[in-house]
C-alpha cells in the first residue's frame, strides 16, 4: 500500500533482504514473497529462528562482506550488534554511490563506521532519547536491554556518529526506527538539524511512507535528489 500510493511498482523489487529475525523486520515476509514470487536473501541461522516458511526455490543466503548482485546494484551485509540470531546490516551500492542502512544496531560499531563513512545517503536508526527511556514506563529489564551493546542507538548515539564521522558527500540522511513511547519526531528533527550542514535530514515516520529518493550520478559528482517519479528501469530492493 505504501509503495502504491508512492507510484511504486511491487513488480519491479527484484529481491528481499532480511537484516535479522525480529517480527517489526519479517511480518508480511512470507504472503510477500509467495504472492509476487520475490526472491529473499537471509543467512541460514535468521531463516531457522524467524520460524517462517518461504517457499524454498526463493530462498537465497548471503555472507558477509561478500556483495550479491541485484540488477545494477551490490549489496554487502556486514555483521552488527543486536540481540538477534544473526544480523546484519547493508550497503547498496551502483555508479558509485553507497546507501546505508543502518537499523537495529546496540552501538556503531568499528565496520559501522567504516561504512557509514563512505555513504552518500543512509537510513540510520535513531531509536530512543535517553532522558525518556530512562524515566518512561518500560521494565528494568526491557530499559536494559534496548539500551544495551545489542539492544538500539540512542538519538545521542546516532548523533554521535553522524557528527564525528559523516563523509563529505553524505547528502541525506534518513533517520529511522523511532520508538513510539521512548522518543518524539520533533525531537530527533530538531537535534539533528542544529548540526546538518550540507546534509538533509528527514525524519522517517512510523506510520506513513517516506517520499521516495533517486541516486543519481550528476556528471562528475555524484547527486542524489528527491523525485516525485520512478524511472521505468529503476531496480527495487527491500531491505527489512
Ligand atoms: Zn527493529
Ligand atoms: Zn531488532
Amino acid at each position: 500500500m505504501r509503495m502504491k500510493r508512492q507510484g511504486l511498482d511491487i513488480k519491479k523489487v527484484k529481491a528481499v533482504f532480511v537484516s535479522h529475525e525480529h517480527t517489526d523486520h519479517i511480518s508480511g515476509l512470507r504472503s510477500l514473497s509467495k504472492k509476487h514470487q520475490i526472491p529473499v536473501y537471509i543467512t541460514s541461522h535468521t531463516l531457522r529462528d524467524s520460524y517462517i516458511r518461504i517457499e524454498k526455490h526463493l530462498i537465497n543466503s548471503f555472507k558477509e562482506m561478500d556483495p550479491v548482485s541485484i540488477g545494477g546494484l551490490s549489496v554487502t551485509a556486514f555483521k552488527k550488534s543486536h540481540d538477534a540470531s544473526d544480523p546484519h546490516s547493508f550497503i547498496v551500492s551502483g555508479d558509485q554511490v553507497n546507501v546505508g542502512i543502518f537499523t537495529d544496531i546496540g552501538f556503531a560499531c568499528k565496520p559501522l563506521i567504516n561504512y557509514f563513512r563512505q555513504c552518500h545517503a543512509a537510513f540510520l536508526e535513531t531509536n530512543y532519547c535517553d532522558d525518556m527511556l530512562m524515566t518512561g514506563s518500560y521494565s528494568k529489564y526491557l530499559k536494559k536491554r534496548i539500551s544495551s551493546k545489542k539492544g538500539h542507538l540512542s538519538n545521542s548515539q546516532a548523533l554521535e556518529l553522524f557528527t564525528r564521522h559523516k563523509g563529505n558527500y553524505l547528502k541525506y540522511l534518513i533517520l529511522s526506527h523511532l520508538s513510539k513511547n521512548n522518543n518524539t519526531p520533533e525531537l530527533v528533527d530538531k537535534l539533528f538539524n542544529e548540526y546538518a550542514g550540507s546534509t538533509t535530514i528527514v525524519v522517517a515516520s512510523r506510520y506513513e511512507e517516506t517520499a521516495v529518493y533517486c541516486v543519481e550520478q550528476n556528471g562528475d559528482a555524484k547527486d542524489l535528489y528527491h523525485c516525485s517519479h520512478t524511472e521505468p528501469e529503476q531496480v527495487q530492493l527491500s531491505l527489512f
